[in-house]
């Protein structure tokens, strides 16, 4: 394997759990030797020209894994930490989630080195559409079809989509997923992973006839991801004790009224400060004793170090690898039950897939309608993760992978590229 690629703890742990996931499920080493490596790894400059006049040269990655199943999906992530082996290990777990999803779709992942919280909104929109263009030539409504990830949104989708459709001289709605509605996004996509996250927390109580009413949640992150995710378990009857951003963490025993939080943080641009709620840090935040505990933010916070002072019951992986492959086999070992991210965090993936195929067929979807699927979609995939967890006496995440892997690997094997 290139050695480039292992150089992320995130690449390194998606390879142990494949590793793991491999040899429970008996996949053949074949498929296994093709799915360690992308397909495809794009490298490009981004040069900007900054609004003191000075032009500032960003880096710019796209990894397109494997499209065995159907064209490349996956995000693109702004953030200061990005690097082409960080973009490979999520661009491989993009793989796996639409296979264990059962979507017709590969894997993909992208995204710009940089800070946008430093970058003015008119050199952001410079920035994207000179990434876009370069991209262009590898990206396409049937090729690779990106959508937001961390540092993005649906204004990074619309001038993508803009500055692709110029150069292709028509109207592309189908290149990317995650757009604004009124330029063919879809119902339901903004709160898609957050519901996801909720379904998937329902499923994992079911497994301990536990009821969501009856539970205590903390929920990392308050974004795209976490907000979403606290105001669905908070419409459900779930209490949520703590919830927190960029700022800090807030707590209150009694439980977060999330509606007002909401309105609270929209104007006050923090969860902090929020009425009734005491200030805790993010780590004081995981190492809470509540039921669900939903890392929703960004990976590795909870890690070899600090796992032994996790005390929630189960976990439930928001954003991608927020839980090392090492930190996710001591949980276990302690009893705490980790739904892995490729399971708990599908859903942004499942109703990009729907906005996909509405793009295709210029026909829209009622947003009742997209939310039943996406249970539909979410159940499923739990109980399918579920009982081969149950019937290998396997955690979920090794559980999630082997699934993941099995269709993949017969894909492969039918397509000629292993055997
Ligand atoms: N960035 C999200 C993920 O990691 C969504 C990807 C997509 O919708 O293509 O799953």
């Amino acid at each position: 394997m290139a050695a480039f690629l292992s150089t992320s703890d995130l690449f390194k742990n998606v390879m142990k759990t494949m590793k793991e996931a491999g040899e429970i499920a008996n996949i053949s080493p074949n498929a296994l030797e093709r799915l360690k490596t992308p397909r495809r790894s794009i490298m490009v400059s981004i040069p900007v020209s900054m609004d003191d006049g000075n032009i500032k040269v960003f880096t710019g990655y796209r990894v397109q894994h494997n499209q065995t199943l159907g064209p490349f999906k996956g995000g693109l992530r702004y953030h200061e930490t990005v690097n082409l082996s960080e973009v490979a290990g999520l661009a491989t777990l993009m793989t796996m989630k639409t296979s264990l999803l059962q979507l017709p779709l590969g894997g993909a992942k992208g995204g710009v080195e940089v800070d946008p919280s430093k970058l003015s909104n008119h050199e952001l929109e410079k920035l994207t559409r000179s990434f876009a263009t370069e991209l262009g030539p590898f990206i396409g409504p049937d090729k690779d079809i990106p959508a937001p990830d961390v540092g993005t949104d649906s204004q990074t989708m619309a001038w993508i989509l803009d500055t692709y459709s110029s150069e292709s001289g028509y109207a592309q709605t189908g290149v990317v997923t995650g757009k604004p509605v009124e330029i063919g996004g879809s119902l339901g996509r903004d709160s898609a992973t957050g519901l996801g996250v909720v379904y998937t927390i329902e499923k994992a109580l079911e497994t301990r006839n536990e009821n969501i009413k009856d539970v205590t949640i903390a929920i990392q992150g308050f974004g795209k991801v976490g907000l979403h995710a606290a105001n669905e378990a908070f419409a459900l009857g779930g209490k949520i004790v703590s919830v927190s951003d960029v700022e800090g963490a807030i707590y209150n025993p009694e439980g977060l009224n999330i509606r007002e939080l909401i309105q609270f943080s929209h104007e006050k641009g923090s969860v902090i400060g929020f009425p009734g709620a005491k200030a805790i840090t993010n780590d004081e935040l995981l190492f809470l004793d509540v039921d669900v505990l939903a890392p929703c933010a960004l990976d590795g916070v909870i890690n070899s170090i600090n796992v032994n002072n996790v005390r929630a019951k189960i976990i439930v992986e928001g954003a991608n690898g927020p839980v090392t492959a090492n930190a996710s086999h001591i949980l276990n070992s302690n009893g705490i039950m980790v739904v892995p991210d490729i399971l708990a965090n599908g859903g942004g993936v499942v109703v990009s897939y729907f906005e996909w195929v509405q793009d295709l067929d210029w026909h829209f979807w009622e947003e009742a309608t997209v939310r039943g699927k996406l249970k539909s979609v979410m159940y499923k995939s739990f109980d399918k993760v579920w009982s081969f967890s149950k019937e290998h006496h396997k955690d979920m995440r090794t559980s999630a992978m082997a699934v993941a892997l099995l269709r993949l690997e017969k894909a492969l094997k039918l397509r000629g590229q292993a055997w």
